[in-house]
């Protein structure tokens, strides 16, 4: 593995962005550009459009990114889940169709798991995949799916046996969305937005060669993603400093970066990135004059402890990486203190601004930053894993905890459905 100093990754950026990056070119061209470089995916692999460096380095890499001005990877589910699934599971072949254009943007992923009656116990989910010569048929429903609208492909896990016990019987498919037999409809959101979708298949199709991971193996690469999904967004997701959202369909590629990173949304963005949290409060509390109000300095007070524990507990784990060490349910005591932060933003924010809470908008006191996260608050305690689910797995599998009672776990899925419907 590759190693290089803090100094150096900085060094090494500053140069590169010197180089390639101009105003002018387009959001795809400074991808590809990006990926070319290898700073896109420090982490990943030279082979395979990485750098090859430890996972110490690649929030350096992303602050110097950001220091510099220029757009971040590309955010999204690509990047975040489907590529470091890809790459610890794909077939070379797969590697090779796949990865590039998670990396440069080209190509847009949703995660395709959850089901109306699959949430928490996502092992239950009766999506089904028939075998049919070199293809599989898909018939079944999923549902919160973020980001279907404007997805190239899917992750989809699809029950390829009903009589294996329930983990067993399950693929992990890398699904072409734009297809006859896929119905996909936008959920409205409280935050007025439509970010997820309903999902149906009807004898749509996908090729077994599309297969991650091998028939009947779909839980352990599903736990692939999920895993980086706790650790991404434990630590605030990939972190794209000039918003892009990739994919043909999301309608960025080709407008100039320039224009992205000086837009009013981008340079919103950054304001509140840079002056975010526990600082925009502050600011804020004391612009309306109730911040020397004693229940409030112990609310803005906590408001800093909690981002100063979170930020210590992730500068831990950075140096435990370093040494090569790492520190038992990290992914998942991140996601969890994620979700306290939030909560404690989604009660101060309102009781700072007061009546103006009622009010959506950049023209409101926070540039409405608190409005929008008080309405935003419940969602990351529950995706990728609610906040009990979380607390489940430190117990069980940090601490050693006796396991939740349930059925037998070689009984054949299709005897867990009798009283239900038929598998
Ligand atoms: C904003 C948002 C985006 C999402 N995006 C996606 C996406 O892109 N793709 C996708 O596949 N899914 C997505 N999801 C779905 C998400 O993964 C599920 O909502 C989540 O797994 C919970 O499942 P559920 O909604 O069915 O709730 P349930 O599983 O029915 O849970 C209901 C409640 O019971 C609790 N509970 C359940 N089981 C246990 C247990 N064993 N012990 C203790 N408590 C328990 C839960 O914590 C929760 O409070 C998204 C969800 C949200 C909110």
């Amino acid at each position: 593995m590759a190693t290089m100093t803090d100094q150096e990754i900085r060094d090494a950026i500053g140069r590169f962005v010197a180089e390639a990056y101009s105003p002018e070119i387009t959001l795809a061209q400074w991808w590809d550009r990006l990926c070319e470089s290898g700073w896109a995916v420090p982490t990943w692999p030279e082979e395979w459009h990485g750098k090859g460096l430890p996972g110490a380095a690649a929030r350096t890499v992303t602050e110097a990114l950001r220091s510099a001005n220029v757009p971040g990877p590309p955010a999204g589910l690509g990047l975040l889940l489907a590529g470091p699934t890809i790459l610890t599971h794909g077939t070379d072949e797969q590697k090779a169709r796949y990865l590039r254009p998670i990396v440069d943007g080209q190509e847009a992923w949703c995660q395709l798991f959850s089901e109306p009656g699959a949430g928490s116990d996502l092992a239950s989910l009766q999506t089904k995949a028939l075998r049919d010569g070199d293809e599989w048929v898909i018939n079944g429903q999923k549902v919160w799916t973020s980001g279907a609208q404007t997805a190239d492909f899917g992750m989809l896990l699809a029950r390829t046996d009903s009589d294996a016990p329930k983990h067993k019987g399950i693929s992990y498919f890398a699904f072409t969305m734009d297809q006859p037999g896929v119905d996909i409809r936008p959920l409205r959101e409280m935050t007025g937005r439509s970010l997820f979708c309903e999902v149906f298949f009807s004898d749509a199709r996908v090729a077994d060669s599309e297969c991650v991971g091998g028939h009947g193996a779909g839980w352990i690469v599903a736990n692939t993603t999920l895993a980086a999904e706790r650790a991404g967004l434990g630590t605030g997701g990939s972190g794209s400093a000039g918003g892009g959202f990739p994919g043909k369909k999301s309608g960025m590629l080709e407008i100039p970066v320039g224009e992205l990173m000086d837009g009013s949304r981008a340079q919103a963005a950054q304001a509140s990135r840079s002056e975010r949290g526990g600082g925009l409060m502050r600011r804020v509390a004391r612009e309306l004059g109730v911040a020397d109000d004693p229940v409030m300095r112990q609310q803005l007070a906590q408001a800093y402890i909690l981002e100063e524990v979170g930020r210590m507990t992730s500068l831990r784990a950075k140096h435990l990486r370093a040494s090569g060490s790492s520190l038992p349910g990290e992914g998942n005591l991140a996601k969890l203190m994620m979700s306290r932060v939030l909560r404690h933003g989604r009660d101060l924010g309102p009781a700072i601004v007061g009546p103006y809470g009622t009010l959506l908008g950049e023209d409101t006191p926070g540039e409405g930053n608190f409005q929008e996260a008080t309405i935003w608050a419940p969602g990351p305690s529950i995706y990728g894993g609610s906040d009990e689910i979380q607390k489940n797995i430190v117990g069980e599998r940090v601490l050693g905890l006796p396991k939740e009672p349930g059925p037998d776990k070689n009984t054949p899925f299709r005897e867990l459905l009798v009283g239900t419907q038929k598998g």
